[in-house]
């Protein structure tokens, strides 16, 4: 990736941390380890300036030998004595060990395997040294063993107290300090994109300032509520709001139309439909029409749960879209999903003469290519696909509503993308998603966006009985499930999540595939993400027929299919899961008319974390607590659900503590993007540099590219 246009200023911060001496191809990968970045990436500067300190080691001198604690960590000034080299002792080398002394009395420093030349010059006799270390006692001797620091006492320099970063094997905080050390020398003094007022009411220095005392803390307060971090926090969720800002005024900035059919095409559906719309479904759709009837673009997103009717809503705002002789498209995470919006669509639509059709990337040759002259002809209405649907130049006659069904995949990067390429231009936008977002993330991640809640179910819904149980009583309950199979009953069984490795999450469930086929047969089916389309299809279809009663499989069913029999979820390890997670494998049950229930099979020892989700799930089936909860749990740290849900990760920012300054990050945003939308002003320069230092930079293009 080229950035033609990153001002130069930034420039030694986004090098790679190769650069810096002493980090060669050894340190590289072990500062990838700990950044969690893989090749062909590798670390860079600006990454060691956001890995900040969780601690600190106090290395304040003490009065004397006498006055250190045995088990503390002291640091004291003494004289050298002697050394007394370890000679061969039963086998074992002796350690090699150095004799100091104060005033008050004496001290072995003790090193094992250690360069006795090195030693001499690190430890001349008679000189004097600040060592610090850990003080033990040993045959009634105190002793140091291999001291962190030796340094001249003439010289000084230790700082008194030394931040301490998170490590990783074979790095010590040592070598990343001074690795840290050098990558703040390449820190250049930015310039101030902040509000003036808004700074002096904070009490807030200025970036450069905050980050270095950040990797300087001079206590322990420094390091989570000090104003630097806030001042830090601050910066990364304006940068971000910034972002967001820009999508929606580029959005807004190419003209929408006014879509107000007079309704006959959703009547005639309604009329078809066999339930009555719930009083969520009737709002949001209003709320739709009423965007859909503004020459404003619409942006919104839909929010509901699995099964709250989102299909249903979409299906009437591209029912208005087509009405107006305009084409509407929608688009699935997987083709699994499109074939069944497919046949949800088409039996919904059946007596209304709207042509629907379906794209995905298996339909291929001949087929496509007359399916993109109807497209193109106007001879189709809907068109449904995966996001195959958006990449290629698929020309439509006339598109006025794109529909994206995202489950968890239309982050802020795809919208930007989306954006940037212009794909969809002058088309309405409704982005669908099952994952119910807690409010303040709704703001980092959607705060583009207008948003709806589809927080009712379909009457007539079931509750879930939820029950959790310790896997020692497996044996128990696949009785439980062969007595469910005799009954009727069409079951899941989600096998456990392997360190986000398919090929192990496939390991498990085939081994209780194979375990449960030996019990029940031709009843057990297998299904997982590395089966062909045509298998997988073909093993749905089987369950789907009732042919298949116990259905093992990956978390690949977690997006999505519905199969109303399907009464029973099991899930294997779901100490594993996330609660976002939990939720959505749970909501794949309790769609039709028999009672439905859940087992949450867990391994001991349970953490005390993992035992509060297992208990927020037997407690509530609202998705929205559910996500609150969940936040609270994790305490805004990154766990599986919000990577899925599209909610960017943060550096700096916590949430929901820093909620407030999340607020203020937003209003400051949509002020500066009003007062000077193409950012030409006076601080533009700097809100550039803004976007640039936090990686938004994608988002000036939005802004420049009127
Ligand atoms: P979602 O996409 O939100 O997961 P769907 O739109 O697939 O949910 O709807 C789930 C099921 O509920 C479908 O079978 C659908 O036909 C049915 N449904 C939708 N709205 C209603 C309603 N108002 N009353 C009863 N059933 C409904
Ligand atoms: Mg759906």
């Amino acid at each position: 990736m080229t950035h033609p246009t990153r001002p130069p200023l930034l420039n030694p911060l986004f090098a790679p941390a190769r650069s810096l001496k002493g980090v060669g191809p050894k340190v590289e990968a072990l500062l990838n380890r700990l950044f969690g970045i893989a090749p062909p990436g590798a670390a860079r500067v600006i990454d060691l300036l956001w890995h900040l300190p969780v601690g600190v080691i106090d290395r304040k001198l003490i009065a004397s030998i006498a006055q250190g604690r045995i088990g503390d960590l002291v640091t004291l000034e003494v004289t050298v004595v002697e050394h007394r080299p370890g000679g061969p002792r039963r086998g074992a080398r002796a350690p090699y060990r150095v004799l100091v002394e104060d005033d008050t009395s004496a001290l072995e420093l003790v090193y094992f395997n250690a360069d006795p030349v090195y030693l001499k010059r690190l430890l001349p006799q008679g000189s004097r040294r600040i060592v610090s270390g850990r003080l033990e006692a040993y045959d009634g001797l105190l002793q140091m063993p291999h001291p962190d620091h030796v340094m001249d006492a003439e010289k000084g320099g230790l700082p008194s107290i030394e931040p301490v970063y998170p490590l990783t094997a074979g790095l010590s905080n040592t070598m990343l300090r001074r690795i840290v050390g050098l990558a703040l020398e390449r820190l250049p003094e930015m310039p101030e994109w902040a509000d003036k007022d808004w700074l002096a009411r904070q009490h807030w220095s200025g970036f450069t300032a905050a980050l270095r005392r950040l990797h300087a803390p001079e206590e322990d307060a420094d390091l989570g509520a000090s104003t630097s971090r806030k001042r830090l926090a601050y910066d990364e969720l304006l940068a971000n709001q910034l972002a967001l800002a820009a999508i929606r005024q580029r959005m807004r900035r190419s003209a929408g139309r006014r879509i107000a059919p007079a309704g006959k095409l959703r009547k005639a559906i309604l009329d078809a439909l066999p339930f009555k719309l719930t009083g969520a479904q009737a709002r949001t759709l209003a709320e739709i029409d009423a965007d859909l009837a503004s020459p404003n673009r619409m942006l919104r997103l839909l929010q509901g749960d699995v099964g709250s009717g989102k299909t249903v809503v979409a299906l009437l705002a591209m029912a208005s879209a087509v009405e107006t002789g305009a084409q509407a498209a929608l688009m699935a995470p997987t083709e699994l999903l499109a074939r069944q919006h497919l046949k949800t669509i088409s039996s919904l639509t059946e007596s209304t003469g709207l042509r629907v059709a379906l794209l995905t990337g298996r339909e291929r040759g001949r087929e496509r290519e007359e399916l993109l002259q109807r497209l193109e002809q106007s001879e189709i209405d809907i068109l449904i696909g995966t996001h195959a649907l958006f990449q290629e130049p698929i020309q439509f006659r006339d598109l006025a509503l794109a529909v994206i069904d995202e489950q968890h995949r239309f982050g802020v990067h795809q919208r930007l993308a989306l954006q940037a390429k212009g794909i969809g231009r002058g088309a309405e936008l409704l982005v669908m998603t099952a994952t119910p977002i807690p409010r303040t993330l709704l703001l980092t991640s959607y705060g583009d966006m207008d948003v709806s809640r589809l927080d009712e179910k379909p009457a007539g819904r079931k509750p879930i009985a939820t029950r959790i149980l310790p896997s020692e009583r497996l044996d128990e309950m696949i009785d439980g499930v062969g007595r469910a199979i005799e009954s009727g009953a069409q079951i899941y069984w989600v096998c456990p999540l392997v360190a986000e490795s398919e090929v192990l999450d496939i390991a498990a469930a085939e081994e209780r595939f194979v375990e449960l086929k030996a019990r029940f047969g031709g009843k057990a089916g297998l299904i997982h993400g590395k089966l062909s389309a045509k298998e997988k299809d073909r093993v749905m279809e089987a369950f789907v027929a009732g042919e298949i009663s116990v259905l093992v499989s990956t978390t690949v069913i977690e997006v999505g299919v519905d199969v109303p029999n399907a009464s029973i979820m099991i899930i294997e390890h779901a100490e594993r899961f996330g609660l976002a997670q939990l939720h959505q494998l749970r909501g794949r049950v309790g769609r039709g008319t028999a009672s439905s229930s859940c087992v949450l099979v867990y391994k001991q020892p349970l953490s005390e974390a993992a035992q509060e989700r297992l208990e927020v799930m037997r407690r509530t089936e609202d998705g929205f607590v559910i996500a609150e909860e969940d936040l609270r749990l994790r305490g805004g740290g990154e766990l599986l659900g919000t990577r899925q849900s599209g909610v960017p990760e943060f550096r700096i920012a916590r949430l929901p503590e820093d909620a407030e300054l999340l607020q203020a990050a937003r209003d400051e945003a949509r002020l500066v993007l009003s007062r000077d939308p193409e950012l030409k002003g006076e601080r533009a320069e700097q809100l550039r540099l803004l976007l640039f230092l936090f990686e938004r930079d994608d988002a000036i293009k939005l802004i420049r590219a009127g």
